[in-house]
């Protein structure tokens, strides 16, 4: 018999059951409410805000994550009149050749063997405890599906990853997400792929979701996240530069979605990696939004990978506040670099 091929192990809580171990307060849910109220705002054009999604490439560890992300409560204090800060709380991560570390959802302790069963309830209290100790709602990524109901009323942000940007189950998750949603550009850099995404996040849809039929309400705050990309020749390309995002406008006038809005990725294939690159990219892009007022309407914020310390290591590097993954902005130029967004504001 042709079955499928797979030990299934253990049966996980379903979300409502979760939710039922950790629930959330209503003090709490008001908090999410509002600041993702706030967000949206940023998203319709109705803040004179920029939104700031930042924090390391994988939320690997709570006390380090948990660390990093109170840092950023005095400065958010400091630049509350002009920048909204989205921490990155990233508890699942796309691998390139899907080995090595796929996050705290897979391994909550990344040195050990995954456990799923653990990295649920774990992915749940590291967004609940952002909320309860910092007032922040955080940006996760949407990279299966089906998680998402474990943590949607704890997110204020989600983005859907380069590798996962065409997928139908993906497009249509996002049009039920209640938070703005941003479409990555595909790792190829095809800019219409990615508006098609937004498009089909934007509408209704009847689908199965975790064994439901329902019909999604469609989101209005889907856009676009910019991210570099590879040529063929698998050559990176940076995609923020003045000509691509008045391309890119001309795509939105065509297109006309609700809400046209991008945020720039700073990180990824727009730095090659370099995260040290990273202040620079932000400051061509406001220098062109100040040149360009149909750019300054559309860009929205930017997309930084930061964390503790500067750059990465091997999963089993152990330096504590230093990333696994992609190479991270460490604190101090962090701090240096959000301050002086604000400042060009
Ligand atoms: C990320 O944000 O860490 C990430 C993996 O992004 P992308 O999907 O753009 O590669
Ligand atoms: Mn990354």
């Amino acid at each position: 018999m042709n079955m499928m091929n797979m030990d299934f192990k253990r049966k996980l809580p379903i979300p409502m059951e979760t939710k039922e171990m950790y629930p959330l307060s209503d003090e709490l849910s008001d908090v999410v409410e509002k600041r993702t109220a706030e967000l949206k705002a940023i998203f319709e054009g109705e803040s004179g805000k920029m939104a700031l999604i930042i924090g390391p490439c994988s939320a690997d560890n709570e006390d380090s994550v948990l660390d990093y992300v109170s840092r950023l409560v005095p400065v958010q204090e400091k630049v509350a009149d002009k920048l909204l800060i989205v921490p990155r709380v990233y508890t699942h991560k796309a691998r390139t050749t899907s080995v090595g570390y796929k996050g705290l959802v897979h391994q909550p302790d990344p040195n050990a063997q995954p456990d799923l069963f653990k990295g649920i309830i774990a992915m749940r209290e590291m967004h609940m405890r952002v909320v309860k100790e910092t007032g922040f709602v955080c940006a996760d990524e949407l990279l299966y599906p089906e998680h998402y109901k474990y943590v949607d009323d704890l997110l204020g942000y989600v983005a859907v990853g380069a590798r996962s940007v065409e997928n139908q189950q993906h497009r249509l998750t996002a049009s039920a997400v209640g938070c703005p949603v941003g479409m990555k550009n595909p790792t190829s850099g095809d800019l219409t792929v990615m508006m098609n995404a937004i498009a089909a996040a934007q509408r209704q849809h009847d689908f199965i979701y975790r064994g439901w039929e329902g019909r999604s309400a469609g989101n209005p705050h889907a856009h676009a996240i910019l991210r570099g990309y590879v040529n063929r020749q698998g050559v990176t390309h940076p995609n923020y530069h003045y000509e691509t995002l008045q391309y890119l406008a001309g795509l939105f006038a065509k297109w006309n979605p609700q809400n046209p809005a991008v945020i720039v990725d700073c990180n990824h294939s727009n730095s090659g990696k370099n995260p040290f690159e990273q202040p620079r990219i932000m400051k061509e892009v406001l220098h062109s939004c100040r040149y360009d007022s149909d750019l300054k309407c559309l860009v929205k914020g930017f997309m930084v990978e930061s964390y503790i310390e500067d750059g990465n290591q091997p999963v089993d590097g152990g330096v504590y506040g230093k990333s696994i993954t992609d190479a991270c902005l460490g604190w101090e130029k962090s701090e240096r670099l959000i301050y002086e967004f604000a400042e060009l504001l």
